[in-house]
């Protein structure tokens, strides 16, 4: 059985417990590989190395970062079948999304941000002829990454690469539940010839590795994307320590569909919006709000369009729908499931665990399931489901819609389907989210700020956003 590698200054190493991990293909229930679970003496060996590595890469040329950052993009291209593959395995998720978004994705991250560091300048203030102040902006030292399974490599590039790119040296964490495409990519930056240290990258549970990378008190920054509640257990550890931190969250994010939309393709982008990684993304639109004019008609068309996703096998090229990511989780998606029921839902398709013959009959497959008649106020509409779950609700004007839309703790992302463009601006002022899509959803520009409000999370990532967390800035101030 294959054992995946912890990846410390440079060389790959077994953990100093000697203990693994289980690494459980979601489509089959099968172990396929065993992760190390990484103790205090991996990360004292890590956090070393990443010292060690600091100054010279910090003081090495943005020309030079940027080449090698580019050089591991390009390697990542390459491999973009491979490490797809690997994603699909690893997660469950259809292998033709992972090639079109993760492997896509990760090495558009990287290529991204190896041109942002040539690109980041620092402000200057003049004051008449008085002085003048001027913002160097140096890297921190040595930061800490933790990223979630939902998009392994494509979440762990998106903090790894602003962070190198800045200047500073890492110390990684994927998520144990996918290990495999985090130590792929640490073999594809040996061999782009990244300097021993520079990155280092740390397999093992949450609740133990994560939380020493939080804890470790050289490690003066943390980049976290992951669920609130793992979140507010980081943002008590790390507060007291004053160190910086980047907290992107879960969501429970809302569609609002007007009578006025591009009917066809808005119901075509809503169900991609509801279900696409078996609903297993931050970003998912799973509260499904239609103006009532239209709300059986849509209904109808959305529950037919849902019922003609090909769920199957993730290795098939045909297949939409894979597993969920893991038992536990595919079991907390059932079990809301249940709970909608409770709480008065009408189950309108789905429900039920779905059986794939043949090599994926123990898998973790989930039908896309949508319920209506369920209110704002109860818990499926409340809590993230993370799931193929949706609901669908109806709402007579503008005003309702805002507050169906608002009416969580959460405030990551929605999207609005109208023509009209007075109420398109004047909707996306008054959502309380930190990204609103107009008749789109995941369409994604790479220099824009990431992140959400309220129980989504504290600060933003993406282009210069993320280049400043990475930096830590210092006014100097000259008299004349
Ligand atoms: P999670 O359980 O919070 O885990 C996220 C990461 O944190 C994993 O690497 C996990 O390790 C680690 N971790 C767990 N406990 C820790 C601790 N005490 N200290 C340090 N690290 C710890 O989240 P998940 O289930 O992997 O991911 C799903 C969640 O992520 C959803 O809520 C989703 O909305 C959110 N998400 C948000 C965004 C965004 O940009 N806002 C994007 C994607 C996903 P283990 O996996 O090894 O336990």
């Amino acid at each position: 059985m294959q054992r995946i590698e912890n990846y410390i200054n440079g060389e790959f190493c077994a953990p100093d417990s000697g203990e693994y991990l289980d690494n459980v293909e979601p489509a089959t229930g099968a172990v396929y590989s065993q992760i190390p679970e990484s103790n205090d003496q991996d990360l004292s060996r890590a956090v070393a190395a990443a010292k060690q590595a600091f100054p010279t890469w910090s003081s090495t040329s943005i020309e030079d970062r940027s080449r090698l950052l580019m050089k591991i993009a390009d390697a990542v291209e390459a491999a973009s079948d491979e490490l797809a593959k690997a994603e699909a395995i690893d997660n469950g998720k259809p292998v033709t999304f992972a090639k079109a978004v993760d492997s896509y994705r990760a090495s558009a991250n990287i290529r991204f941000f190896a041109n942002a560091c040539t690109q980041f300048a620092s402000e200057s203030h003049g004051m008449g002829n008085l002085a003048v102040n001027y913002t160097l902006r140096d890297p921190i030292g040595v930061v800490g990454t933790i990223s979630p399974w939902n998009f392994p490599l494509y979440l762990f590039t998106w903090k790894i690469a602003p962070a190198l790119a800045a200047g500073n040296t890492v110390v990684a964490k994927p998520s144990e539940v996918t290990p495999m495409t985090a130590y792929l990519f640490s073999k594809i930056c040996a061999d782009a010839g990244l300097p021993k240290g520079v990155l280092n990258i740390l397999h093992g549970s949450g609740g133990n590795i994560g939380q020493q990378i939080v804890e470790h008190q050289d490690i003066k920054a943390i980049s976290f994307t992951g669920g609130t509640a793992t979140g507010k257990k980081l943002a008590a550890t790390a507060a007291p320590m004053f160190k910086k931190l980047s907290l992107e969250l879960g969501g429970k994010n809302p569609t609002l569909v007007f009578a006025d939309c591009d009917f066809d393709n808005t119901v075509k982008e809503v169900v991609r919006a509801a279900f696409s990684n078996q609903g297993q993304i931050c970003l998912c639109g799973s509260r499904i709000y239609i103006e009532r004019s239209i709300y059986d008609k849509f209904k109808q068309a959305f529950i037919k369009q849902v019922k003609q996703l090909t769920i199957g096998d993730p290795l098939e090229k045909t297949t939409q729908h894979g597993a969920l990511v893991s038992k536990p989780h595919m079991e907390k998606v059932l079990s809301y499931i249940e709970l909608a029921k409770q709480e008065g839902g009408k189950l309108l398709t789905g429900g039920n665990r779905f059986t794939v013959s043949g090599r994926c009959e123990q898998g973790f497959f989930v039908e896309p399931t949508v319920f209506e008649n369920l209110p704002l106020d109860c818990r499926t509409n409340q809590e993230e489901i993370f799931g193929p779950v949706c609901t669908l609700q109806p709402f007579d004007n503008d005003d309702e819609a805002l507050t169906l839309a608002n009416g969580t703790d959460y405030g990551l992302a929605t999207s609005v389907w109208t023509n009209d463009l007075k109420r398109a601006h004047r909707l996306s002022k008054q959502l309380h989210f930190g990204i609103v899509w107009i008749n789109s959803w995941l369409l994604r520009d790479l220099r824009t700020p990431f992140g959400g409000v309220k129980a989504s999370g504290v600060g933003r990532e993406g282009g210069f956003e993320a280049m400043k967390f990475f930096t830590e800035p210092k006014n100097v101030c000259v008299k004349y």
